[in-house]
């Protein structure tokens, strides 16, 4: 049992009358009207920043003995990275939720016209396990933040997170408004029979298509935040050194398993052989000679993922790295070359810590390898060329375009967070959450003193009809 938490959660399938029975519940606290007001919502984001901030060891260990997170990533990826979101949103709330002005035509003036966001209802969050906190919190903060009530589903395969979540947020949240549902694909099942009002799906696209289908018995609209092979291009002429620092920071951040890690290199022209040296060098600079031993490196979630893994080894060259031990589900950052680019290894995510390189003669060669596949969520490029970089955005599609680092676009609070094509559909963060869980409504007003409308009333006479 992990500390601070007082008995272990017992989880009972959850069948689909208790699903609708809790639906029903939550549907009945948001027909009360208290999840709408901005002290409501408030009170709740500042409730979950405390729980993060004093709770902080409770989830560092769970994260710790799900994904083998060292402290300092568990607390800057998963605990931070919430922290702030519900900085930013308390910072800015009362301004996104101002109603904001249209301007009226002249022909039906006078009018006033406005948009007001209104919450949509109850939303369901069904969480992965990768980032288990930060991926079931950030968008339950903008669920909050909006005015709905939520149901969270974290992964079954971050138990001792999943187990955190189901003890802290009853006891932290207005319990009636949100509530916490542990389980696996039955769970999710009887979850996803009902009829919400909006599903926020992270994972994978094989059960995001799951959740689309299912949300369409109901119309329910669905976010769904999915992955992807996402390059990272690397031009002669950009510094390769920092380059290859980077890029082995993003993929081997939580032993490669993490949605916009970089998938794969392309190494245009000539910069492969310094990459494969440079990569190497900064792979023993942070995790030393022996990976195994480091505090700072991850395991691999399950066997099932590790097995998957291991098998990819075998479609290339391996640069450095290989070594794995099945017991400790450990799998060392691998850098790999000559990669057969028709076999797995090129085809499905790689969702972990191997990293092929793959040679292209030059831009125009890498432009084709990034857009004859599924449009990425994140496409990475290393350059010092202007024009590289403009051909890129204009040239690929992508959720994200970064340039000179991975991952961090997600720290700009501004910037929104969501895939294109098979890499997901919708985008939340910041303002974006609140766009997604909020219905933006028309409100128009017009005074029933005078009328100039007469003139659109039949009978259309002569003059009329030439109006
Ligand atoms: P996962 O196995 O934890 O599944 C995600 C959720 O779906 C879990 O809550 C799980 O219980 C539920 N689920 C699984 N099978 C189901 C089914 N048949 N019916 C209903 N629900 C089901 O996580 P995963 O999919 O292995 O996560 C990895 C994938 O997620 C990768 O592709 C990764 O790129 C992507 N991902 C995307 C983002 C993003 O923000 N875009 C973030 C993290 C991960």
């Amino acid at each position: 049992m992990l500390v601070g938490m007082s008995a272990p959660t017992h989880v009972e399938t959850l069948t689909p009358t208790g699903a609708a029975d809790l639906v029903a519940r939550l549907n009945a606290t948001f027909a009360t009207g208290r999840t709408k007001s901005t002290a409501w919502r408030k009170t709740q984001l500042r409730a979950l920043r405390r729980l993060l901030v004093e709770q902080t060891d409770v989830f560092t260990a769970a994260l710790h003995a799900d994904l083998a997170k060292s402290a300092t990533e568990a607390y800057t990826t998963e605990i931070a990275s919430t922290i702030n979101e519900i900085d930013h949103t308390l910072r800015h709330l009362d301004r996104w939720l101002r109603p904001r002005r249209a301007s009226v035509p002249l022909g039906l003036r006078p009018a006033r016209a406005r948009t007001v966001r209104e919450p949509l209802g109850t939303v369901l969050v069904i969480a992965p396990w990768n980032y288990p906190l930060q991926l079931a919190l950030a968008p339950l903060v903008g669920a909050i933040a909006a005015g709905n009530t939520a149901v969270v589903k974290p992964s079954e395969l971050a138990p001792a997170t999943s187990a955190a979540l189901a003890h802290w947020l009853p006891r932290t949240l207005d319990p009636q408004a949100v509530t916490v549902v542990e389980g696996a694909v039955p769970e999710t099942t009887a979850l996803l029979e009902q009829r919400f009002d909006h599903v926020f799906y992270t994972g994978n696209g094989k059960v995001g298509r799951v959740v689309m289908t299912a949300a369409a018995r109901h119309l329910t609209p669905v976010t769904l935040e999915l992955g992807g092979k996402s390059p990272a291009v690397v031009e002669p002429g950009a510094d390769l050194a920092t380059a290859a620092r980077r890029i082995a920071w993003g993929k081997f951040m939580n032993a490669g398993q993490t949605c916009v890690a970089p998938d794969y290199v392309l190494a245009v022209g000539e910069t492969s052989t310094a990459l494969e040296q440079h990569l190497t060098t900064a792979i023993r600079e942070m995790y030393g000679a022996d990976p195994a031993g480091s505090a700072d490196y991850g395991r691999i979630v399950d066997e099932r993922h590790f097995d998957r893994l291991t098998g990819l080894l075998g479609d290339g060259r391996i640069v450095t790295g290989g070594d794995h031990d099945r017991a400790t589900r450990y799998l060392a950052p691998t850098v790999l070359t000559d990669v057969d680019t028709d076999g797995p290894l090129m085809s499905e995510e790689i969702f972990g810590p191997v990293l092929p390189i793959i040679r292209v003669p030059d831009l125009d060669a890498a432009i084709d390898f990034i857009t004859a596949r599924d449009k990425p969520l994140a496409l990475y490029a290393f350059t010092a060329s202007a024009a590289s970089k403009r051909r890129l955005a204009s040239e690929t599609s992508s959720g994200a375009l970064s340039f000179g680092a991975p991952i961090v676009h997600l720290a700009v609070p501004g910037l929104p967070f969501g895939g294109v094509g098979e890499s997901g559909l919708g985008h939340y963060h910041g303002e974006y959450s609140i766009d997604t869980f909020s219905h933006t409504k028309a409100v128009f007003d017009k005074p029933l003193l005078a009328d100039p409308l007469r003139l659109a009333y039949p009978p259309f006479t002569t003059l009329k009809s030439r109006l």
